[in-house]
């Protein structure tokens, strides 16, 4: 499968469209970090095949936010294969759809002033046709607080970064000296398409000012691979990407 990619000795990302899910693998078990699209479960299924494992072998979903594209295809995988399903606690009610003003819809109204731009207008037709505006939540999910590594493939160490969300999570696997930053940190501004280490554009942040906060948690993670929730996978320790974050963010 042409869009699968080892990133790293067990983890492998799939670019799907225009954001990204990774399978974590850890001896016959499997983990995804979010979920794609609600139209992702075929693309997750020939993924999982691809690396010699029948789908039950994915054990868990880890979210790093509830935004529909990327619980996509949470719901779907969790009834297909039983896999739990976990969040940080801030982020349930995002994920179960229970959250007021949580919709996709919600998203809409701070988009329309930049549609005048191709690369924006793009991204909401592409967002539109991936199944954005009907998301699938989740009906039984799990949380935790950030408080030492998970019990979960990778043993993955949660890093509060909220802003993009409220619950927004990083997650940094230290043994394998990756850092799966989200949308709290990405190389690729879905909207203007602009490359490098940025943060996420303000008109689809919850909080901006606790984005760039969040910056700070991120910095002094030891790693030297940084696997965004949007963009190409960027080689360099975390406070290397925050400084390009930092400058491309003072330039805007
Ligand atoms: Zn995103």
């Amino acid at each position: 499968m042409a869009s699968l990619e080892k990133v790293a000795d067990g983890v492998h990302r799939f670019a799907d469209g225009l954001v990204n899910w990774y399978l974590i693998v850890e001896g016959d078990q499997l983990m995804l970090v979010d979920s794609g699209w609600p139209s992702s479960w075929s693309r997750i299924q020939a993924a999982i095949q691809s690396l010699g494992h029948s789908q039950e072998a994915l054990r868990a979903i880890l979210l790093t936010h509830g935004h529909a594209d990327h619980l996509g295809a949470a719901e779907a995988a969790r009834q297909k294969t039983g896999a739990r399903v976990l969040v940080r606690a801030e982020d349930e009610a995002r994920v179960r759809g229970q959250l007021r003003g949580g919709s996709s819809f919600a998203l809409v109204p701070k988009l329309v002033p930049r549609l005048w731009k191709p690369s924006a207008l793009g991204f909401v037709l592409h967002a539109a046709r991936h199944g954005f505006m009907t998301p699938r939540w989740v009906a039984e999910v799990e949380t935790f607080h950030v408080d030492g590594q998970l019990d979960l493939p990778g043993r993955p160490q949660p890093v509060a970064t909220p802003g993009h969300t409220e619950g927004h999570t990083s997650y940094l696997f230290a043994d394998r000296g990756v850092l799966l930053s989200g949308d709290a940190l990405v190389t690729l501004d879905p909207l203007s398409r602009d490359q490098g280490p940025r943060l996420m554009p303000d008109a689809v942040n919850s909080d901006p000012r606790a984005a760039r906060a969040s910056l700070a948690a991120l910095e002094a993670l030891a790693a030297g691979l940084l696997l965004p929730g949007h963009g190409k996978p960027w080689r360099g320790s975390p406070a290397d990407a925050v400084r390009h974050a930092r400058d491309a963010d003072r330039a805007a």
